[in-house]
C-alpha cells in the first residue's frame, strides 16, 4: 500500500492538497482507497473518471453490458471506436489514458451474491451506478452487512436523485427505508428517456460524495437530494432510518 505521496503525485494533486479539508493526509487516504463501481453507464462514466483523476488508488469496474450506439449520448467514458466492447473494459481503456497510476480491476460478468460480498469486502466504498431495483436492493443489503458506505445515484428524464448510505454508522438509513421491495417497478432510460448532462451532474456528485466519505468529511447521509434539471432546482429532504424497515429496522 502507498505510504507516502511522491513528487509527481504532490504536483498532480496539488489543487486538492491545497484544500484544508483534504490536505496531504486526505490525498494519501485517497491514494490508499479502493472504490467499487457497479455500472459503467451514464452515472458510472463521470464517477470513474473523477475518482481516477482525483487520485483514488484502486477502482474495480463491474459491468456485463456492451457499448451500444444509443449509449454514446450520455455515457461519456465510451467512444465510437469501442461500440460492441464490454463497458467495464471500455471504461478501463479510457481510465488508463487518464491516470496510469490508478490500479484497475475489470469484471465483465454479473456478480452473484457471494462474489458481490467478496468484492465489497475488498473495497472501502461502493458506488451504485446501476439502473435497476434488483441491483440496488442487492447492493444495499451487501453494503449494510459489510458496514461499507454506499453512494447511490439515479437519473431519468430531467430528474436526478442522490444520497449516501454510510453503513459505517448504524444510524444511517438504508435504501429500503426509502423504497419498499415490490412496491416499485423499474423505469428505464430506454423507455422514458434521459437528458445527457443530467447523468453527468448526478455522477459527478456521486464522485464528490465518495471523496468526502473516504477522507472523513460529512456526506449526504440522512438526506436525499433531488435535482430537477428542467427548472434547475435542487432540493434536500431528510431521510431518516425507518424503525420499521424490513431490512435495517430494529
Ligand atoms: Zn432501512
Amino acid at each position: 500500500m502507498t505510504t507516502e505521496l511522491n513528487d509527481n503525485e504532490l504536483a498532480r494533486y496539488s489543487r486538492q492538497i491545497l484544500l484544508p479539508e483534504i490536505d496531504y493526509s486526505g490525498q494519501l487516504k485517497l491514494a490508499q482507497s479502493h472504490a467499487l463501481i457497479i455500472g459503467l453507464g451514464g452515472l458510472g462514466s463521470p464517477v470513474a473518471m473523477y475518482l481516477a483523476s482525483a487520485g483514488v488508488g484502486q477502482l474495480t469496474l463491474v459491468d456485463f453490458d456492451e457499448v451500444d450506439e444509443s449509449n454514446l449520448q450520455r455515457q461519456v467514458i465510451h467512444t465510437e471506436s469501442r461500440l460492441g466492447l464490454n463497458k467495464a473494459e471500455s471504461a478501463a481503456q479510457s481510465l488508463r489514458q487518464l491516470n496510469h497510476n490508478t490500479q484497475l480491476n475489470v469484471i465483465t460478468h454479473q456478480l452473484d451474491a457471494a462474489e458481490l460480498a467478496q468484492q465489497i469486502d475488498q473495497a472501502d466504498i461502493v458506488l451504485d451506478c446501476s439502473d435497476n431495483f434488483d441491483t440496488r436492493f442487492a447492493l444495499n443489503q451487501a453494503c449494510f452487512k459489510a458496514h461499507k458506505p454506499l453512494v447511490s445515484g439515479a437519473a431519468i428524464r430531467w430528474e436526478g436523485q442522490l444520497t449516501t448510505y454510510d453503513f459505517r454508522d448504524r444510524q444511517s438509513p438504508c435504501y429500503e427505508c426509502l423504497y419498499k421491495r415490490g412496491t416499485s417497478t423499474d423505469q428505464t432510460c430506454s423507455q422514458n428517456g434521459v437528458v445527457a448532462p443530467l447523468v453527468g451532474m448526478v455522477g459527478s456528485m456521486q464522485a464528490l460524495e465518495a471523496i468526502k466519505a473516504l477522507v472523513g468529511l460529512p456526506t449526504l447521509m440522512g438526506k436525499l437530494m433531488l435535482i430537477d434539471g428542467l427548472s434547475m432546482s435542487i432540493r434536500q429532504f431528510n431521510l431518516n432510518k425507518d424503525p420499521g424497515c424490513q431490512h435495517c429496522g430494529d
